[in-house]
C-alpha cells in the first residue's frame, strides 16, 4: 500500500500550486495577517472560477468530478500556502449536508448559490458554557405556529460577522435526553435579533460570540427532523474529526531550512553546519511525513468506503500536537529573533515562526480537543469502556 499521487492527481496539483505562488502575493498575505479573517471573497471567487473550490463535486455544481486525492491535494494545498479558506470550507461543508438531506427548496436555494459564492455559511455549534460536550446546548428554539423562535448564544462563531447563513445547533425538546432534543437550522444572519460581537483569539484569527434575541425562522430553515439535529450534526463533526495539519509543519518546515541555510551562527558558518541545527529539523521533516501519511491513510480509507472513526482522530491529534512541538523547537532554536512579528521587517522568514507558534496552539483545541480525540479513539476504536 502506498498514498503517492497518481500522475494526474500530481499534474493537477502543480496547476493549483502555481495559481495559488501567483495570487497570494506578500500584500494580500498582509491584508489577510492584519484583518485576523480567513476568507477574502475575491480570492474564493477566483477559486471557483478556476474549479478548485470543489474539485471533487459534481460539474453541474462548478466541480471537476475528480474524485477524493484532488480534493486532498487542493486541501493541503491551502494549508501549505496558509489561504484564508476557512469560511469556503465550513459553506461546502454544510452545502454538502443540504446536498445529502436537505429538503427539496433548502437543496435547490443554497447548494448551487454556495458553490458559485454567491452565499456563505458559519458554524454555530459551540456555547459559552459547552463546546466539547455539544450536544448540551441550551440555545433555544421555540415552535410559534409556521415559525420558529430562536434565543441564546454561541461562543466562537468563526466568521459569523460576515457570513450569509449560520448552520446552527438549537434544542427544541428540552424534556428529552440530551442528544434527542436537538435540531439544526440554516439562520440568516441579517435576520432581527441576531448579533455578533467579535472574539480575538491568541492566534490573531478573529472569531465571535453571536447573539440569538427573539430569531425568527420559518420551517422551511430546518435541516433534517425536528429532534433529529444530533445525526445531522454527526455528518459534520466526522469530517471535523478526519483532519490533519500536516502542511502547516512542512510549512514550517520550509522556513526553517531556509532559515538554517542563510542565517550566520557560529562565526560566519551558517546555522545548518550546527549538528543540534540539522538534528531539530530532521525532527520537524519526520512529523511533517507522519502526519502527512496519517492523513492519506484516511483519504484512502474513505476511498474504499471504510469510515476513519480512529485513524481520523489520530491524524488530528498527531498533526496538531506535532506542530506545537515543531514550533516550539523551531522557536528555541532560532532564539529571540524567533518572536518577532510579520509585521516587524528584521523578523526572520517575515515572522512565520513566531505566526506558527501562536497558530498551533489552537489547533489542538478547534475541531474537537486532543482529550476528547483521545476518548473516541480509546473508545470506539479499541472498544474501551467509557
Ligand atoms: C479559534 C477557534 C475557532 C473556532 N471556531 C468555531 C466555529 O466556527 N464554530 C463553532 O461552533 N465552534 C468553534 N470553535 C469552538 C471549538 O470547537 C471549541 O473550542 C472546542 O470544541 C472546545 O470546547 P470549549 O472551548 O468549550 O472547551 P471545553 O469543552 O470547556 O473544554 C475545556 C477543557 O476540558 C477538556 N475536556 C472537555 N470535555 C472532556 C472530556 N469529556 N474528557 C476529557 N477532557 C475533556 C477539553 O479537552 C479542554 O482541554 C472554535 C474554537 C477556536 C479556539
Amino acid at each position: 500500500m502506498h498514498f503517492r499521487l497518481d500522475s494526474e492527481t500530481t499534474a493537477f496539483r502543480d496547476e493549483v500550486r502555481a495559481y495559488l505562488q501567483e495570487v497570494l502575493t506578500p500584500e494580500f498575505e498582509e491584508q489577510t495577517y492584519r484583518s485576523g479573517v480567513a476568507h477574502d471573497d475575491g480570492f474564493a471567487k477566483g477559486l471557483i472560477e478556476k474549479g478548485y473550490f470543489a474539485p471533487g463535486w459534481p460539474v453541474e455544481f462548478g466541480g471537476q468530478d475528480r474524485g477524493p486525492w484532488a480534493e486532498q491535494v487542493v486541501k493541503e494545498l491551502m494549508m501549505r500556502f496558509d489561504a484564508p479558506v476557512y469560511l469556503s470550507e465550513t459553506t461546502r461543508m454544510v452545502a454538502s449536508i443540504i446536498r445529502a438531506i436537505g429538503s427539496p427548496e433548502l437543496q435547490e436555494r443554497i447548494v448551487p448559490a454556495a458553490m458559485n459564492g454567491d452565499l456563505t455559511i458559519a458554524l454555530g455549534f459551540t456555547e459559552p458554557e459547552c463546546g466539547s460536550d455539544v450536544a448540551a446546548a441550551a440555545t433555544r428554539a421555540v415552535r410559534d405556529g409556521a415559525d420558529w423562535v430562536i434565543n441564546g448564544s454561541k461562543m466562537f462563531t468563526t466568521n459569523g460577522h460576515i457570513a450569509d447563513y449560520v448552520f446552527l445547533l438549537a434544542r427544541t425538546s428540552p424534556e428529552k435526553p440530551k442528544h434527542k432534543g436537538l435540531t439544526m437550522f440554516l439562520v440568516p444572519l441579517d435576520s432581527t435579533g441576531f448579533e455578533a460581537q467579535a472574539v480575538w483569539t491568541l492566534s490573531g484569527e478573529r472569531t465571535n460570540i453571536t447573539f440569538y434575541s427573539d430569531v425568527r425562522v420559518g420551517d422551511q430553515w430546518r435541516i433534517g427532523e425536528i429532534d433529529g439535529g444530533w445525526q445531522v450534526l454527526g455528518l459534520s463533526l466526522q469530517d471535523e474529526h478526519a483532519s490533519g495539519w500536516g502542511p502547516h509543519i512542512a510549512r514550517l518546515l520550509d522556513h526553517a531550512e531556509r532559515w538554517a541555510q542563510t542565517a550566520p551562527a557560529e562565526g560566519c558558518r551558517p546555522a545548518i553546519a550546527n549538528s543540534d541545527v540539522r538534528r531539530r529539523i530532521a525532527r520537524v521533516a519526520m512529523e511533517a511525513e507522519v502526519s502527512e501519511l496519517l492523513l492519506r491513510r484516511c483519504v484512502w480509507m474513505s476511498e474504499q468506503g471504510r469510515h476513519p472513526v480512529a485513524e481520523g482522530p489520530m491524524s488530528k491529534i498527531f498533526s496538531t500536537e506535532a506542530l506545537e512541538r515543531a514550533s516550539q523547537d523551531i522557536v528555541e532554536l532560532v532564539g529571540p529573533d524567533g518572536v518577532r512579528s510579520f509585521l516587524d521587517p528584521t523578523a526572520p522568514e517575515q515572522g512565520r515562526f513566531e505566526q506558527l507558534l501562536r497558530f498551533s496552539l489552537g489547533t489542538t483545541i478547534y475541531a474537537g480537543t486532543s482529550e476528547v480525540q483521545r476518548s473516541i479513539i480509546a473508545q470506539r476504536g479499541l472498544g474501551l469502556p467509557r
